[in-house]
């Protein structure tokens, strides 16, 4: 069970970015107003998310790092119908047998919380604990027992950027939870849980790539389509500065960008590749998210729908913006 599960926590668990998104996803899913993720080095030693939200009472945390015994779904029609981030229950798990796990929990009707430890996949120790009502999870010691995981991580800074690029994209995504992020001890993103995407759009590109950024908003009966995308003369030479999220989760999806792109250069006449974040919302029942378990793929019930709607959304930004 031990290796099932390590080897079940590579689907999932690829770097510390990837710790840090499930643990992110988990804490907007508890309807989290506040989130503080730190992290040191570079997310080996400790990557920490405290929120605010629902809680896991002291009877259910043994179940929330068990594999799938809180998943939420009941059958396959229920891939339809999902309205969470998470929804296998096996990111904890998944985490857990291939670090130190701590989760610190109360919900707020409950007077004390408690604090459950897994190591390995070995549950360490499950105790009462006064704790301020929320969640903290710390991870620590990633891949220890998984060397050849080790080896495969990029150098610090590539890790560190992951993991910014990572919390920064959510903080644009939920604009109305406060994020703060530290790395080893150091402020790198608070946003102010105001609405505004603008300022959270200069943590992510930095000031004066922000203010040059085109608004898109489409809205549509089946598809809404937000965000921001750069004008000509702000382009890369790769799609990776493409960001798309579907119904609150980023999902990296190239027929989407692909979409995007056709729309940009047909207009544009250009070569290059956008920079751009865009938020596509759509009815839960149109988006099959089941692909793969990390979730980062969708597939949609009608894709031309939504590839359209994105390029009219897109269209409709550069044409307007341009002077
Ligand atoms: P999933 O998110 O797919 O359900 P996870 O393994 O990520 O699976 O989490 C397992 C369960 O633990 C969640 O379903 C949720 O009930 C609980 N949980 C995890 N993190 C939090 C959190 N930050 N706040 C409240 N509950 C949490
Ligand atoms: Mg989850």
């Amino acid at each position: 069970e031990a290796v099932a599960s390590q080897i079940a926590a590579g689907e999932v668990i690829e770097r510390p970015a990837s710790v840090v998104k499930e643990l992110l996803e988990n804490a907007l899913d508890a309807g989290a107003r506040q989130v503080t993720v730190r992290v040191e080095d570079a997310g080996r030693r400790l990557m920490e998310i405290a929120d605010d939200g629902a809680g896991i009472a002291a009877a259910e945390l043994p179940l929330a790092v068990t594999r799938h015994a809180t998943s939420k779904l009941r059958s396959a029609e229920d891939l339809f119908h999902i309205q969470t981030l998470g929804f296998r229950g096996e990111a904890l798990a998944s985490i857990g047998s291939v670090s130190r796990l701590t989760l610190t929990s109360r919900p707020a009707q409950h007077a004390v919380g408690a604090r459950l430890v897994v190591e390995g996949g070995t549950l360490r120790a499950n105790e009462p604990l006064g704790t301020p009502e929320g969640t903290v999870v710390r991870v620590e010691n990633l891949f220890f027992n998984v060397p050849a995981r080790l080896k495969f991580l990029k150098r610090d800074i590539t890790e560190r950027q992951q993991i910014d690029a990572l919390v920064t994209r959510y903080a644009l995504a939920y604009p109305q939870v406060r994020f703060s992020l530290f790395q080893d001890g150091r402020a790198v993103l608070q946003t102010s849980g105001n609405g505004d995407r603008r300022e959270i759009l200069a943590s992510l590109l930095g000031v004066d790539t922000a203010r040059q950024m085109i608004e898109v908003a489409l809205e549509d009966q089946d598809v809404r389509v937000q965000g921001y995308i750069s004008p000509v003369a702000l382009t890369r030479s790769n799609r990776r500065e493409i960001t798309f999220f579907v119904n609150g989760r980023w999902v990296q999806d190239s027929a989407l960008s692909t979409a995007l792109l056709q729309a940009y250069r047909t207009l544009l006449m250009v070569g290059r590749f956008p920079l751009a974040v865009l938020f596509v919302e759509l009815d839960p029942e149109a988006v099959d998210v089941n692909v793969h378990p990390a979730k980062a793929e969708v597939r949609f019930r009608s894709p031309d729908a939504v590839f359209s709607g994105v390029q009219r959304a897109v269209r409709r930004a550069l044409l307007t913006s341009s002077p």
